[in-house]
């Protein structure tokens, strides 16, 4: 029945692979919390206009991968394609410019209306830090320094490659804008139906198109560092310094332009080979054009956003899950001293599980089934004698221990 089948592009997190998300997300702000960063949320729907005004509207977000909708009450509202905007918003309407420089780190679902395949749903999951409020190159080392440190961590960093380049500020972007478009009519008839239109709106935005004849274009374009300006070109020196002072080698990609409008000066994505065409990992930059454009006083920011789905999938198989104790109780009488003593032992921290469907035999199966690390058997001998039988299921080996002291006995299966 295709209507109890979850939506296209999204799917059930179940219980292994919510294990390899958890890693992920844990990590990630374990690690972030190292430099500063604190978690937090914003909602999963905004207004639309949240999105629109800063996403602009020719980047592909906007154009093509938006959930919008009309809610019962008349406003435009979408669910969040990215969090960048959501965050900014929180920024302003939190009044957290009070505070600022603020680190925030998040992780949540975003989505978007795009053509499932491989590492690309429609609802994803997302981590991500933003650093709002620091003008200096060095918050750009340091995200992109937490970055790796989180990529170490999760032990894929050696199979991503940082690839890093620069937007320049607003005056350089702007001379660059007009050989690059200049540059772009000569070879228009080349071009994309897509990309034709985007060259009035948003030229940059062609250095980034996967149409094949784009990228033929684009290979022979103009490169934008020719078009820095000094105070742009100092500033991309001091972010390659920082990165090589701490030794995170990077790979210069002059075609690598962020999707949106607002950004400027560093660019960056950490990019995989390990997962076939979507090998976009961890992807960010510099944009101190955010709050201004939304309204607020100009506030500078860095941050970056990754996908938890292609983490996960680099990270390979999950961490296992906790293997309980499996309480069996033997004969009706030790039903409910099993049931007290396993409500204890969870108390004392012990993952238990009661075993008290069917006969004995059926007991001790479902607790290798669920791989319980040991069994304590209730019987009513050892039940008279204010004891338990505690069977170590890998080795097999058993022996009979008081009640009050099983905790103990079992710490090493804590
Ligand atoms: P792509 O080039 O793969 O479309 P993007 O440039 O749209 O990526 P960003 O908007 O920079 O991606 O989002 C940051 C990260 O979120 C990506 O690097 C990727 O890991 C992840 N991501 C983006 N879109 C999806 C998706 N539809 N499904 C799963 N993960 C995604
Ligand atoms: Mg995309």
């Amino acid at each position: 029945m295709s209507d109890l089948q979850p939506a296209r592009g999204t799917h059930d997190i179940l219980p292994d692979e919510m294990r390899g998300h958890r890693r992920v997300i844990d990590t990630a702000r374990a690690v972030a919390e190292r430099y500063g960063y604190d978690e937090m949320a914003t909602p999963i729907f905004e207004f639309s206009r949240v999105f629109k005004r800063t996403l602009g509207d020719t980047s592909d977000i906007v154009t093509k991968e938006m959930y919008s909708f009309t809610d019962k009450g008349g406003d435009e509202i979408t669910l969040r394609p990215e969090n960048t905007a959501g965050v900014a918003r929180c920024f302003m309407s939190e009044g957290l410019a009070q505070n600022a420089p603020v680190r925030l780190f998040y992780a949540g679902p975003m989505f978007r209306y795009e053509r499932p395949q491989k590492g690309r749903l429609r609802q994803f999951h997302q981590i991500g830090i933003e650093n709002i409020g620091t003008p200096g190159a060095l918050a750009d080392i340091e995200v992109i320094a937490t970055g790796a440190h989180i990529l170490d961590a999760l032990g894929v960093r050696d199979r991503t490659v940082l690839e890093l380049n620069t937007l320049g500020d607003g005056e350089s972007r702007d001379a660059y804008r007009a050989v690059l478009v200049e540059y772009l009519q000569t070879r228009i008839g080349e071009l994309s139906g897509e990309s034709r239109e985007r060259l009035t709106r948003n030229p940059l935005r062609i250095l980034d198109s996967k149409d094949e004849g784009d990228r033929r274009v684009v290979a022979d374009a103009p490169i934008f560092s020719d078009y820095l300006n000094e105070a742009s070109q100092a500033f991309f020196a001091e972010v390659r310094e920082g990165l090589d002072a701490l030794g995170i080698a990077y790979a210069i990609n002059p075609r690598l332009v962020r999707g949106l409008d607002y950004y400027s000066h560093t660019a960056f994505e950490f990019t995989t080979e390990a997962l076939g065409a979507q090998g976009a990992v961890m992807a960010g930059g510099r944009y101190d054009g955010l709050i201004g454009m939304m309204g607020g006083s100009p506030t500078p920011g860095v941050g970056w956003a990754a996908g938890i789905e292609r983490l996960a999938m680099l990270c390979g198989d999950p961490p296992p899950a906790r293997r309980p104790i499996a309480v069996v109780p033997v004969g009706d009488a030790a039903r409910i001293p099993a049931l007290t003593l396993s409500e204890g032992l969870r108390r004392a921290g012990f993952r238990v599980d009661m075993a008290a469907g069917g006969n004995l035999a059926k007991r001790m199966k479902r607790a290798n089934k669920i791989a319980a690390v040991a069994a304590v058997i209730l019987g009513e001998d050892e039940l008279a004698r204010g004891s338990a039988t505690v069977r170590d299921l890998q080795s097999g080996t058993q022996e009979e221990a008081p009640l009050a002291s099983l905790a103990d006995r079992l710490a090493r299966y804590r």
